[in-house]
């Protein structure tokens, strides 16, 4: 298995009590598979995300990421682990406003020492042209395309989609996810994405379901057909 996330417990100080937002979540994701976990807000999907990003710590539970057990990692390997391993795209881009396409790729990636270069990352989302431009000059499917060109640069084992279409319209997110489709065909990266986007059914092996702090259903993919008989 390439990714094990076992009885993964996290709390928050709230006040004078806990906010217990995993409870003991499990799943697993295979080599190259691609995996949805949908709840409602609030209902802890990106700090599980973050957990598995290594950029926020568990109470208790195991990860294991292609055999590396990570919640027993120092901070030092911890980081290790987030720079070559990970990649990260969110719902606003996080791009550097007065920096071009090409030196928001840059700075983030370390590109010089990169599994892959600035044109390959650039044609693979469909950016030749634009290496110039700067964000304000993009449409928001073409700053979530830079992201993601960011986010490939190390060619990442595993990337983490935190709502990545939330802020486009319809079809402009099929777009985005049919990218990351090819991305995750092309290049092999494991994707495991927080998503409410039903145009996503296509590509998801597995889909999680977060309520009440643990993963009340999985669904293969291979059982439901289409988007549409999941119940959102
Ligand atoms: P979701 O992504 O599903 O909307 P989150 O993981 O962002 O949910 O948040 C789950 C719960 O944890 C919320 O109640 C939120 O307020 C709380 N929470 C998230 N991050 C922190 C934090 N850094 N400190 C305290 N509480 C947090
Ligand atoms: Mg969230």
């Amino acid at each position: 298995m390439f990714i094990t996330v076992e009885n993964l417990k996290k709390s928050y100080q709230a006040g004078e009590g806990k906010n217990e937002v995993l409870k003991g979540v499990c799943l697993t994701l295979e080599k190259g598979e691609v995996g949805v976990i949908l709840g409602p807000s609030g209902s802890g999907k990106s700090t599980l995300m973050n957990i598995i990003g290594g950029v926020d710590h568990a109470d208790s539970g195991s990860i294991r990421v292609d055999g590396l057990e990570i919640t027993a990692l120092s901070d030092d390997k911890l980081t290790d682990y987030r720079r070559n391993s990970i990649g990260f795209i969110f719902q606003f881009y996080n791009l550097v406003p007065n920096l071009t396409v090409a030196e928001n790729i840059e700075v983030v990636s370390n590109i010089s020492k990169s599994a892959l270069n600035m044109d390959t990352v650039l044609k693979a989302v469909g950016l030749e042209t634009k290496k110039r431009s700067f964000p304000r000059e993009l449409s928001g499917g073409e700053q979530q395309r830079v992201a993601i060109a960011r986010a490939i640069v190390k060619n990442p084992k595993l990337l983490l989609c935190d709502e990545p279409t939330g802020a486009l319209d319809y079809e402009t997110s099929r777009g985005v996810l049919s990218l990351l489709q090819k991305i995750n065909r092309d290049f092999g990266s494991a994707i495991l994405m927080i998503t409410h986007n039903t145009a996503i059914g296509d590509m998801a092996n597995k889909v999680y379901k977060l309520r009440g702090g643990e993963i009340v259903e999985t669904v293969r993919h291979d059982e439901t057909l289409a988007a549409e008989r999941i119940e959102w």
